[in-house]
């Protein structure tokens, strides 16, 4: 924004450039920079100098005027020593906040606020976040930083929804701030980092994330669906991004998770993407790709082409089979209608939530009807539980699905199904959950994942 003086506006007082004039046609003090400031006071200094040259006697009555100036005495030393050197505004303390300090306070305040807004906030935490920010952007001091933040929240409305996205529309309205003053535009992948986690430099073992790969100093960060189904749980909800959660997890890379509940940032239109710090977009087998370019890739287990073709038949079976139950106990069980509402649709806005859950519901019919003619809730439950009985068999009493010790995509891809289904609230249409277990191994074998990925890091 150009806070170049109005002369328009005053055709008597000619102000130093820089100044910016309120709307009573007054230099404004919060709308100016500290620097243009004190040009305005040495101005008003140097006519109470020509005043004192001339008249003597009222040296006491210019000293009385410039203690009494708006910027009080530390302002004044300023001015007298160096008013061109922008350093000894450090050293000012306790004065009313020029445009920059007041920006800075309030931008640190809005970030760190966004960086603890919930992640899943209610309708009604919504509503207030919105009738916060419609009101500071009345209230704002700085009148024309507030017109103009107000303008440009006509064009982009507040996003309210998730964390993630108050957080990335904040840092879209700073960055627009950012452009008009020439300043360096931030990275919006970075917010949390600044205002949250803090930065990964090892000042706090909490924060510091290891090297993930070819010494980035930043891990890649997963957007899913999240939190999980029961509270606490750090496992997604959603089946697909546990899947690549779990297999992010078998590599032991330090990857960051985002609960970020909008599928829409992603460029396929549904959740998981993997974000990497250059600022690489992955989506579905890309994330594969990147596992298995990966140093990481050691971790896994190594399948002979045997079994890779087992292994390849045992995920379709379950891509497909298991797949289709636990969309029909999602989306088609009326009385589950609550729960999967809550997860996937409570944080939008009403009459969005109504929209996008309808969607979604019809997705997840049109993928089962591709494979089934006719959506029989016993035929479906009936191959699911044939397709558990094969995964039970071929697990036998192994840690893993080939072999003991380390696992492969496949032990990814079912422990995402099963934990899924097993954490789903019980309810009397839960069949998928009784007929996982009737078979121990399996109820076992997604038991010690969890542990041994999941619940350690707690
Ligand atoms: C709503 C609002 C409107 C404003 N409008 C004007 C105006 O019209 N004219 C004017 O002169 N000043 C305006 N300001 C003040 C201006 O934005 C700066 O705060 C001020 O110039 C001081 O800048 P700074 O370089 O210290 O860093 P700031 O811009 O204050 O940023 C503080 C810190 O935030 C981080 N940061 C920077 N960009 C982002 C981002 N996009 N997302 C997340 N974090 C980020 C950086 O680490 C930075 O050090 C406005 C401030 C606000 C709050």
């Amino acid at each position: 924004m150009d806070h170049s003086s109005d002369n328009s506006t005053t055709k008597t007082t000619k102000y130093p450039p820089g100044i910016v004039l309120g709307k009573d046609g007054k230099p404004c003090r919060v709308c100016t920079a500290f620097v243009d400031w004190t040009r305005r006071e040495k101005k008003k200094q140097n006519t109470i100098n020509n005043t004192k040259n001339n008249n003597n006697d009222s040296s006491e009555k210019a000293k009385k005027i410039v203690s009494t100036g708006s910027l009080g005495t530390a302002m004044i030393n300023i001015v007298n020593n160096n008013v061109n050197n922008v350093d000894n505004f450090d050293n000012v303390q306790d004065c009313p906040p020029d445009v920059e300090q007041l920006g800075r306070a309030t931008w640190t305040f809005l970030h760190t606020m966004a960086a603890y807004y919930p992640e899943v906030p209610s309708y009604e935490q919504q509503n207030s976040m919105k009738s916060f920010l419609s009101s500071f952007s009345k209230f704002y001091p700085c009148e024309s930083c507030a017109e103009h933040f107000r303008d440009e929240m006509k064009n982009k409305p507040p996003k309210v929804e998730s964390r993630w996205a108050l957080g990335r529309w904040l840092c879209q309205m700073h960055n627009l701030v950012n452009e008009s003053l020439g300043k360096d535009i931030f990275n919006c992948d970075k917010i949390d980092e600044r205002w949250k986690d803090g930065p990964p430099d090892g000042r706090s073992d909490s924060l510091f994330k290891p090297l993930c790969k070819n010494n980035e100093l930043y891990g890649p960060r997963l957007y899913m669906w999240g939190p999980g189904w029961k509270y606490g749980r750090r496992t997604s909800f959603d089946q697909e991004c546990l899947k690549w959660q779990t297999y992010l997890k078998f590599i032991q890379c330090d990857f960051d998770i985002r609960d970020a509940n909008e599928p829409l940032m992603s460029p396929s239109g549904k959740l998981p993407v993997l974000i990497l710090s250059e600022g690489e977009v992955l989506i579905d087998e890309l994330i594969k790709n990147y596992v298995e370019d990966n140093k990481g890739s050691n971790k896994l287990g190594q399948l002979s082409e045997e079994q890779q073709a087992d292994s390849q038949a045992f995920i379709t079976l379950a891509d497909t089979k298991l797949r289709h139950a636990l969309l029909y106990t999602l989306w088609c069980e009326p009385s589950n209608e609550y729960d999967t509402y809550k997860k996937y649709g409570k944080h939008y806005a009403n009459p969005i939530d109504k929209i996008l859950m309808y969607q979604a519901k019809n997705a997840a019919i049109k993928e089962m009807l591709i494979k089934i003619p006719v959506l029989n809730r016993e035929d479906i439950y009936q191959e699911a539980s044939e397709a558990l009985q094969a995964l039970s068999v071929a697990l036998g009493d192994n840690k893993y699905f080939f072999g003991e010790r380390v696992p492969t995509f496949i032990d990814a891809v079912i422990f995402s199904y099963l934990h899924n289904i097993l954490e789903f609230p019980v309810t009397s249409a839960n069949d998928l959950n009784q007929l996982v277990h009737k078979h121990k191994n399996l109820v076992e074998f997604t038991k010690k994942i969890y542990i041994e990925y999941y619940e350690k890091e707690f």
